[in-house]
């Protein structure tokens, strides 16, 4: 899940690497690394342990290391603990190959038994030592260019790779090659770019390369050319990425995660403009025809993290709108349990990045098994979006926060466009029903910038419960689905333990665990389900919880029994998710910054999940 990038151009190259990696530190940042290299001096490496601000220091920003060629790396370890001498590039014994890689080879052990025989030794535990030696083995026995030295090395090694190599043969040129791991390159002007990831050289081109899995490059002069297994060059033309490269900045924010909150009405709206003319949804850029729609039986959704909790509350919605059964999967689940679909099933696999490992593969597998196929994704030309047969591509621009949050936003209205225009297709949603469920997503803007204006009330909250060892968010039906998202976001930036649960099924169990002082979060929004949630909150009450209600505008009858609100704008109930997850973002968000933790870069954590 670690980020990799290359320059080679005219200009200083360390100083682009760093550049380049700062933006990709959310896929990694354990240790990070650079190996540049000036004309044909020897090349020189630079590596530290932690954050990249360490290398930045040691590096004084990349002043030190001359040369105008260098591939970089920030890695979040799969192999090996974070350490210096774990941190990419990896270097063959007589620097020959210098490599830096994004991925697993899984069958490491077995490649490393064979090189040790061949008298190869290792320094590191990584799998990535293993690789770069074996290419430079390969280079050698056969007496072959790097292009065939790497090819004979993608057909021997398991697992997935986007990888970045230079020669000590061949100065001023880098080699890449991919499979399954995300990989872009980018020319201008006479300099060659490559990335994981697309923030990491916007600022620098927007005119980009897609490799192909299985396939290499070449980066030399100012042009990349890029080669099959066997050798053989493959034409490309590059594509213009669209995004800004202000996205890419934190605009003033102390953190990316709340500049990201606060782009959310914004994304919302485009969002669903690029699906909703003249008050019209319109899936044809989806790929979607009417008579696809209509054949659909049974929707399958399969994610991962946040994006299978947008799964969740698209059951509902969809179910209800829709009236097909829908079943919402763990795509870690989905893809080892054998799932019997036929061709009138349909596959919605969600991934923000659009390179989630399982989710791609989820994708496959229903593919092979006849399933039409949807993805909803934010990265154009992904590995999701190109394996998927249709792709709604969610407008939430360049995500740097490890927790999401507008691509979450942005993934729900994707759904409730879905839903919708699903339901009008198959006629569970008459004329009047459509042109009101319209309105209402064109509303929810203007609700989530009023709820974002009132953030100082949910941090004053979060303040006191800075040092909260156990929170619970409890909610039913819809507001479940909210309160596991909640919960994700306490967990994964502010370290507490949380777990959502659904109201009712408190009593069977996690009730025994809820003290004196312990803080209870309780979802809403759901009018025929609001007194059943109450009664939960009282149970939880009468053994010493603390209770905060996230509830609608008009329930002031609610503070009698619960020491915290906040109040959130009214929408329809299907789409309250967009609402109500608003103060669970910033409680999570300022929880975070109460604890003093690095909010955009939560430990053990990577925003890409590119290993299974
Ligand atoms: N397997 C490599 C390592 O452990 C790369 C990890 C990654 O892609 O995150 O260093």
């Amino acid at each position: 899940m670690c980020g990799i990038v290359g320059y080679l151009g005219k200009n200083q190259a360390a100083p682009i690497l760093l550049d380049g990696l700062s933006k990709l530190e959310y896929r990694g940042y354990d240790s990070a690394g650079i190996v540049v290299r000036d004309g044909e001096n020897q090349a020189e490496v630079v590596k530290a342990k932690g954050k990249l601000i360490n290398l930045s220091e040691k590096t004084n920003n990349g002043l030190d290391v001359k040369g105008n060629c260098g591939i970089g790396h920030t890695r979040w370890a799969t192999h090996g603990e974070p350490s210096e001498v774990n941190a990419h590039p990896h270097v063959s014994d007589d620097m020959n190959v210098v490599a830096v890689h994004n991925g697993i080879i899984e069958n490491y052990q077995e490649l490393k038994e064979k090189l040790t025989k061949k008298g190869y030794s290792f320094y590191s535990q990584t799998d990535t030592e293993i690789l770069t030696k074996l290419i430079d083995y390969y280079y050698k026995k056969y007496q072959i260019g790097p292009i065939d030295a790497i090819a004979k090395t993608m057909v021997r090694v398991r697992g997935s790779y986007a990888v970045a190599v230079m020669f000590h043969d061949y100065p001023n040129e880098i080699y890449v090659a991919r499979k399954d791991s995300p990989m872009i390159l980018g020319i201008n002007d006479g300099d060659c770019f490559l990335a994981s990831d697309v923030p990491a050289i916007l600022k620098y081109t927007r005119d980009v390369y897609y490799i192909d899995n299985l396939e290499m490059a070449r980066l030399h002069n100012g042009q990349i050319d890029f080669y099959n297994l066997d050798g053989d060059i493959v034409p490309k033309e590059t594509s213009e990425i669209k995004w800004d490269a202000a996205a890419a900045e934190k605009g003033g924010y102390e953190h990316f995660m709340m500049k990201e909150i606060h782009e959310q009405p914004r994304i919302i709206a485009e969002t669903f403009n690029s699906v909703c003319k003249d008050d019209k949804i319109d899936l044809s850029s989806v790929g979607l025809t009417t008579e696809e729609i209509e054949k659909i039986s049974s929707i399958y959704i399969v994610a991962c993290g946040s994006a299978y909790h947008v799964g969740v509350s698209a059951q509902y919605i969809i179910e209800d709108l829709v009236k097909v059964p829908v079943r919402v999967e763990l795509a870690s689940e989905f893809r080892y349990r054998k799932p019997m679909l036929t061709e009138n099933d349909f596959v919605i696999a969600i991934s923000q990045s659009g390179e989630t490992e399982d989710t791609k593969k989820a994708v496959v597998l229903a593919n092979e098994l006849g399933a039409n196929t949807l993805a909803i994704v934010n990265v154009v030309g992904s590995s999701i979006a190109r394996e998927a047969g249709n792709v709604f591509y969610t407008l939430a621009g360049p995500e740097i926060s490890v927790a999401t949050t507008k691509a979450y936003s942005a993934q729900l209205i994707a759904i409730y466009s879905i839903a919708v225009e699903f339901g009008r297709v198959k006629g569970t949603i008459d004329e009047a029903k459509y042109k009101y469920y319209i309105d209402e997503i064109k509303a929810i803007p203007d609700k989530v910038e009023k709820i974002i204006e009132s953030k100082d009330r949910i941090q004053w909250i979060a303040n006191k419960f800075a040092y909260s060892h156990d929170v619970f968010f409890i909610g039913r039906g819809l507001d479940y689905s909210i309160c596991m998202e909640g919960s994700l976001k306490m967990k994964e930036i502010s370290y507490i333990h949380s777990e959502a649960y659904a109201a009712g099924e408190l009593k069977h169990g996690p009730i025994a665990l809820i003290d004196d002082g312990i803080l209870v979060v309780s979802c809403l929004t759901q009018e025929d389900l609001y007194e059943k949630t109450t009664s939960n909150m009282t149970e939880v009450k009468a053994r010493g919880a603390i209770l905060l209600a996230i509830t609608t505008y008009g329930h002031y009858n609610i503070e009698d029994n619960v020491d915290y609100v906040t109040y959130i704008p009214k929408a329809d109930e299907h789409f309250m998710p967009s609402l109500a997850v608003i103060p669970m973002q910033l409680m999570g968000y300022y929880l975070s910054v109460a604890r003093g933790i690095d909010v955009d870069k939560p430990k053990n954590l990577a925003k890409s999940v590119t290993v299974e």
